[in-house]
């Protein structure tokens, strides 16, 4: 018989809300939730009182072992998916890269082969598309990622010569993805605006980190979109298109009204455009905020927590990068500096301090943001959710816990963190990733190779 692990007491968060109960885990599923269960036979019992029993969490974005060819993160999957498990987070959702010269298929065999035997909790894959084929070929390729479960895709509105797709590309991807039922992602930023605002301070001499926000205004975010949305709307079949990591209010508007008029849009948004600003780059560490897009002015925030608790942002994932603080600082340039921050370890406890316990979030729908959005949306079955027949991807977390996040306590490599010094209330207590426990009391127990390929079928 499968061993089997009762969770007793605890308050269970279920995307329909909070219960008080127990938690019955056989083998890699989840066999029972519901009040008392029966502890007879049971391999092992975990009390969770006063404490929450959440869904481990879906990150729906996150750039683990990455190589831009300019930066490569010193990561590999085995500290990415550790730095991952320590907060919560059970599965995550990658980018395989499409680099020119090669197709998917090997783009994907080649990500997969470095994933390999190293993964500790499961992983889905995007594909990143930098070089489009004609258009018969770009059709095979989106039967091929479908087939291999990958019905997600990304393109970017800036970053030449490498990543950038002018509109005529933009439309040639979101018209193949939409005859198959291909989910695009899209990084919004108008690249002319971008390079013009970059130019003029590179022109100037003011190229020193605290100019990097000016560099990449709101506006060009607003802007591309609206255009994304605007060229989707313009087909049909129209594909669903997943606005990544807003950083402005004014993006989410954007994807709002094209909601409302009954085209396919989602909204994604991350911790960092929630709770950092601006004025991290007039600070001592402006390295911290080198991010595209960069952090905003201090009003964005409210706007995005506004969209957050409308229900207008339907997901919250990391844009995890895990760069050194050596790295960071390598060059006196923001035109230089590498871009992203880690943020696998902190998201759960920096939304449950300045989401639930500030009232703008119920422990429900940080669970849905976080958990059972991304799952459906990427077509991750079994994931995001506490029900009989999910996969047992399951969260301890103690509220009562006061801590202060700093980056040696962390898993990963980075060795800072924008949030350093930063209070929280609570902490992920013990992780279970298909019923193998990855963390216990805070303390996590390795696991290579236990991750396992998810692949994602969208329905409809
Ligand atoms: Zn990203």
């Amino acid at each position: 018989m499968a061993e089997t692990t009762l969770i007793q007491g605890g308050t269970l968060v279920t995307p329909d809300g909070e219960i008080e109960g127990d938690l019955l885990i056989a083998g890699e599923q989840i066999a029972a939730i519901g009040r008392d269960l029966a502890t007879e036979g049971v391999s092992r019992i975990v009390n969770a009182s006063r404490c929450l029993v959440l869904p481990g969490l879906v990150d729906p974005h996150t750039h683990i072992q990455l190589d831009t060819g300019i930066y490569k993160t010193p990561d590999n999957w085995e500290i990415g998916t550790r730095t991952a498990a320590c907060g919560g987070v059970t599965t995550v959702i990658d980018f395989a890269t499409q680099f020119p010269g090669q197709d998917v298929s090997a783009a994907l065999a080649g990500r997969l082969a470095e994933i390999g035997a190293l993964a500790q909790i499961d992983y889905g894959l995007h594909m990143m598309l930098t070089a489009l084929p004609a258009d018969a070929e770009l059709d095979g390729w989106m039967v091929d990622l479908l087939a291999a479960g990958v019905p997600s895709v990304k393109v970017y509105t800036t970053y030449r010569p490498n990543y950038y797709q002018d509109d005529a590309a933009l439309l040639r991807v979101l018209a193949a993805a939409g005859r198959h039922g291909v989910l695009v992602m899209v990084h919004c930023e108008n690249d002319a605006l971008v390079s013009a605002a970059t130019g003029n301070l590179v022109q100037t001499g003011q190229t020193a980190l605290a100019h990097h926000g000016e560099a990449r205004p709101a506006l060009a975010e607003v802007e591309a979109a609206h255009r994304v949305l605007f060229l989707a709307r313009a087909l049909d079949p129209s594909p669903q298109v997943y606005v990544v990591h807003c950083s402005a209010g004014g993006t989410v508007d954007e994807v709002s009204r094209a909601r409302a008029a009954g085209q396919p849009a989602i909204a994604e948004t991350t911790p960092q455009y929630l709770l950092l600003d601006a004025g991290v780059y007039a600070g001592g560490h402006p390295e911290w905020g080198i991010m595209q897009p960069p952090l905003r002015a201090a009003e964005e925030k409210d706007a995005l927590w506004k969209h957050v608790e409308s229900g207008a942002i339907s997901t919250i994932g990391t844009d995890h990068c895990d760069y050194t603080i050596a790295q960071k600082r390598l060059s006196p340039r923001f035109t230089e500096t590498a871009g992203g921050i880690p943020g696998l370890e902190t998201m759960l406890p920096l939304l449950a301090t300045y989401g639930v316990e500030q009232s703008r979030i119920t422990w429900s729908h940080l669970a849905q943001l976080t958990s059972t959005n991304p799952a459906r949306i990427f077509g991750l079955k079994g994931k995001g959710g506490l029900a009989p027949g999910y996969d047992a991807d399951v969260v301890i977390y103690d509220p009562a816990v006061d801590g202060t996040i700093r980056a040696e306590r962390l898993h990963n490599l980075a060795g800072y963190t924008p949030y350093e010094g930063c209070s929280v209330s609570g902490a992920v207590r013990t992780v279970f990733s298909r019923g193998r426990m990855l963390v216990r009391d805070g303390e996590f127990i390795p696991a290579p190779g236990w991750g396992r390929y998810q692949p994602g079928h969208l329905e409809g």
